[in-house]
């Protein structure tokens, strides 16, 4: 919550805030997240208009997640920027309460645009490098650790399983 009474309702007063706020739960997507409880540096401006408070701002924080295609833990950073209209309570028209952000008590609730800003930011699917092979559809392992991974298919115990099935077979029809 961001208190703007400082700032005054006279348009064009301006004011610069500052502040490192810990982050809420579930900030992100499933697969990237800003951690819970991590530090979210927030550099706003806030400017009166007519109708509200304007507020401009970007914030940088911490992601941890996995890697979409081979699972390996990722830890980034993100820097988002936002910007929305605040309106006063007594400027609001009554059908407007559900598609404008609203000043409640003179205070900003920035969560909501914090959220928003964030998740549009990240990517769908997060990968540790922008080639990441992924993972050995035959076995499961990491190819980016081993990138001369192959297997010979006579050896791979499911292809050996169906070649003596396919042998019983042959033998069964014999007999
Ligand atoms: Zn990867
Ligand atoms: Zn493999």
């Amino acid at each position: 919550m961001l208190d703007t009474r400082e700032l005054g309702r006279r348009p064009g007063s301006q004011r610069e805030v500052s502040r490192t706020v810990p982050a809420p739960a579930d900030l992100g997507i499933e697969v990237l997240q800003v951690p819970e409880g991590s530090p979210v540096e927030l550099d706003l401006r806030l400017e009166a208009v007519m109708e509200g408070v304007l507020v401009t701002g970007t914030a940088h924080a911490a992601l941890t997640g996995e890697c979409a295609r081979c699972l390996e833990p990722i830890s980034d950073e993100i820097e988002v920027r936002f910007q929305e209209l605040y309106v006063y309570e007594d400027h609001a028209l009554p059908e407007e309460d559900d598609e404008v952000s609203m000043l409640q008590d003179d205070l900003v609730d920035l969560e909501p645009l914090l959220r928003d800003a964030v998740v549009l930011a990240l990517p769908f699917q997060p990968l540790c490098t922008d080639d990441c092979p992924g993972l050995c559809p035959e076995c499961g392992a990491r190819l980016a650790d081993d990138p001369g991974h192959a297997h010979d298919a006579a050896i791979d115990p499911r292809w050996a399983a169906l070649a003596d099935l396919t042998q019983q077979n042959s033998q069964t029809e014999q007999n």
